[in-house]
């Protein structure tokens, strides 16, 4: 399709660069945000701000919606469901997959339909050609509105027809990025501890990220395969090592929450006759809600 309009709604930092990024594509953008001076500085550059939620649905077929969580979709959308027949509803929101099949099927019976979006970019990422988001919905949908979704992104990444793929593919990227961000401040509490800067650690820390992936690699068929064999690492080294870590951080005196959970996890491990296994066993406990 050739679609040059678009109508975007929640104008936080996501929102507002997405709303930019059209105007700088040329594209005829209406917005509606529920504090409406967040659409100044995107009117000033020519945007349309909606006088209601009704009249932004209506503006466009295809309706960016930018809001915290899905729980503010519906804050938003509800009271003007009836003018969401017809829409194609780009939800870029972030929240679990469970919801947002459950919001496909809500824009289902209101006659729109949901293309479910996981950014995985911030702000700065957005509108960049190497940035990417995983969509996931009804495939001649997502064909037929690409050209818009590559305004977002330059790159977009069909996971199915499930609506709730793109929003688990997002999720397995953030459960990542939240406990490797945490790390990265445990490390740099370790080394303030010790007189160390942030930027004493960063060439250091900078390699043991990136030596991350080859093990990724390395595990990622053994562990599909169900083999933990104890051959290059063995979960008792592992969970010794771990205890050193605990330790080091607590004769530190900075907070264990994180370095004990590790540990703790290691011991679950060996409780279940790991303890000749690859750490990689821990996968088979954590798979179960209890150990
Ligand atoms: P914000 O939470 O800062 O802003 C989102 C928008 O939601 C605002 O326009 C806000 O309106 C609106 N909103 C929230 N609750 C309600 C409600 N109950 N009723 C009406 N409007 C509501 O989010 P971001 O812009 O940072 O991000 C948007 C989405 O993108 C989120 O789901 C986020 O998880 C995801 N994301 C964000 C990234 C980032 O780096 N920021 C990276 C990747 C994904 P108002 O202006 O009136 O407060």
């Amino acid at each position: 399709s050739t679609e040059q309009s678009v109508t975007v709604i929640g104008l936080g930092p996501m929102g507002q660069a997405m709303a930019a990024a059209f105007l700088d594509r040329g594209y005829a953008v209406t917005l509606w945000n529920r504090t409406a001076s967040r659409a100044d500085a995107l009117t000033a550059r020519g945007a349309v701000l909606a006088p209601s939620v009704e009249d932004a649905l209506t503006a466009n077929e295809v309706v960016i919606l930018s809001l915290t969580d899905y729980a503010a979709v519906y804050d938003v959308l509800e009271p003007a469901a009836t003018a969401l027949s017809g829409r194609v509803l780009v939800n870029l929101s972030s929240d679990t997959p469970e919801r947002a099949r459950t919001a496909a099927r809500w824009a289902a019976g209101r006659g729109a339909v949901q293309l479910t979006g996981g950014v995985t970019v911030p702000p700065s990422g957005i509108g960049q050609p190497s940035s990417a988001t995983f969509y996931s919905g009804p495939r001649e949908v997502f064909d037929e509105h690409r050209p818009v979704l590559e305004v977002v992104t330059g790159r977009t990444e069909y996971r199915g027809e499930d609506p709730g793929l793109a929003a688990l593919f997002y999720q397995i990227g953030m459960v990542m990025f939240w406990t490797s961000m945490l790390s990265y401040w445990q490390a740099i509490a370790l080394a303030h501890a010790n007189g160390l800067t942030a930027a004493d650690i960063l060439p250091h820390a900078t390699d043991t990220a990136n030596s991350l992936p080859a093990f990724y690699a390395f595990y990622a068929e053994r562990i599909d395969a169900g083999r933990h064999l104890g051959d290059v690492d063995r979960l008792a080294m592992g969970t010794a090592s771990a205890e050193h870590v605990l330790h080091t951080n607590a004769d530190a005196g900075v907070d264990t929450t994180l370095p004990a959970a590790v540990v703790e996890l290691f011991r679950r491990g060996m409780d279940a006759g790991h303890a000749g296994d690859s750490f990689s066993a821990l996968v088979e406990s954590m798979k179960k809600a209890e150990a």
